[in-house]
């Protein structure tokens, strides 16, 4: 059995979901397919709780139009008899009836988990109804019955496995089941979700909870490549990552897949691959526990991060210095990217700002803290990189003419960080391209 998880715009346009009705029903496997909600759905509902969170229902109240509209034309367009429009429409209406109650009620954040939820509730039963017209026997599984997250708002993978065979076995002449990626149910049994862009951890999860053949990533783009084609003319896709090297790229929102959804698969072993809808036939990347081959594999470079060095005389030959920094960092759920150290100073990242402030002034006792603002940090993964020959020089030689302000290496076998100011994103970038790919 496999999983395939079809992403936002792969179901964001009628004519897509019609693609993604024929991808599903190319071989004979069964299979569990995870939709996302139609592109730019969840924003609208993101919304919508913003507005209700102020007070303001008029505006609450005008996506909440907004959005009724677009499902309508989008039901016109997807289904073509008049008889499955109409069923259709029905099983909509009532989820904009809910968004409308919700106008009148008292606002609170259980509520605006559930108004998230309508999203990929809304895009799975349009699907359904698609593929009921069409003849194509399925069947819809809501995830709510299944997919649960602890009071940490970890997933529990054990009784999901549960749950899920569960609701397969008493279905047992069913070849296509499809869900709900994103939503779950919570500690307290309330409607809840696995974060913006979680479906690819759902559909990671539902690979691990069913020990799936392939856990398929379906975009429209084919596969990760080596470098941003935003930024660069030429890229290239790769064929094959680790595990590990994808944890590694994730962090760099490589959009194409999200990080934590890495950790189901190579845990329980499910191979992950990621396809393009508009070329279905693109051998796109497979994720493994193996590498596939050494070298460099890609760049890649995120910004919106904060470096903060804090100097001390102190730290010279003392023990703990680290410690009581790290927990300054721990008491603000603020996660640490990259760390330099010298004997007498110790250079960090964040890419969370949230708590600047109060880790600033935490900081402070302990020596001179600084801060530099709007860096990127620019990174090259791949596989035992320090066995790649003249890996090193290449690197340094490339950008021989950028203010570095950070290096990170030997941390893992394959990664090499550098932390730049944010304003040389793009040419590090570029350079890179040419001087480890050779590519314009
Ligand atoms: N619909 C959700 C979001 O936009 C989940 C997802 O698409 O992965 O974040
Ligand atoms: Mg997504």
């Amino acid at each position: 059995m496999k999983v395939m998880k079809f992403g936002g715009t792969s179901v964001g346009k009628p004519e897509r979901m019609h693609d993604v009705a024929t991808l599903i029903t190319r071989d004979n496997e069964e299979k569990i397919v995870v939709l996302s909600a139609l592109s730019g759905t969840t924003n609208s509902l993101v919304e919508i709780g913003a507005a209700m969170a102020n007070g303001d229902r008029a505006a609450a109240k005008q996506v909440i139009d907004k959005l009724d509209a677009h499902y309508q034309t989008f039901i016109s367009n997807l289904l073509a008899t008049e008889e499955a429009q109409t069923k259709c429409r029905a099983i909509i209406a009532e989820h904009f009836e809910f968004l409308n109650i919700i106008l009148k009620i008292s606002f609170n954040e259980a509520l605006n988990k559930d108004i998230l939820a309508q999203g990929e509730l809304m895009s799975t039963k349009m699907f359904s109804c698609y593929l009921e017209e069409k003849g194509i026997n399925h069947m819809l599984l809501p995830a709510l019955d299944f997919m649960t997250i602890d009071s940490y708002e970890e997933p529990q993978i054990g009784s999901i496995k549960v749950k899920l065979s569960q609701l397969l076995n008493q279905n047992k002449d069913k070849k296509i089941f499809i869900t709900q990626g994103y939503i779950s149910r919570n500690a307290r049994g309330e409607v809840d979700n696995l974060k913006r862009g979680g479906s690819d951890y759902s559909a990671s999860l539902i690979g691990a909870a069913i020990n799936a053949s392939v856990c398929e990533i379906w975009t429209d783009i084919d596969g990760m490549h080596n470098n941003d084609p935003r930024i660069v003319k030429k890229t290239v896709a790769i064929e094959q990552l680790s595990f590990d090297e994808a944890a590694e790229l994730a962090y760099f929102g490589a959009k194409i897949l999200h990080p934590a959804s890495i950790w189901p698969a190579q845990h329980y072993k499910i191979p992950v691959k990621l396809l393009n809808t508009m070329q279905p036939d693109a051998k796109g990347t497979l994720i493994t526990e193996e590498a596939g081959s050494v070298g460099v594999k890609a760049v890649a470079a995120k910004d919106g991060i904060t470096a903060i060095k804090i100097k001390s005389s102190r730290m010279l030959l003392a023990y703990g210095f680290l410690r009581k920094v790290f927990e300054v960092f721990e008491k603000y759920r603020t996660s640490i990217d990259m760390i330099t150290t010298s004997e007498v100073a110790v250079s960090l990242t964040i890419d969370n700002s949230t708590h600047l402030d109060e880790i600033i002034r935490e900081l402070e006792p302990f020596g001179t803290v600084e801060l530099d603002k709007d860096q990127a940090i620019v990174s090259i993964v791949g596989n035992e990189i320090g066995k790649t020959e003249h890996i090193l020089s290449k690197l340094f030689e490339s950008i021989a003419d950028i203010p570095v302000r950070m290096v990170s290496y030997g941390g893992s076998p394959h990664n090499v960080s550098l932390l730049v100011p944010a304003s040389y994103k793009t040419q590090t970038l570029q350079i890179l391209n040419k001087g480890i790919f050779g590519l314009d």
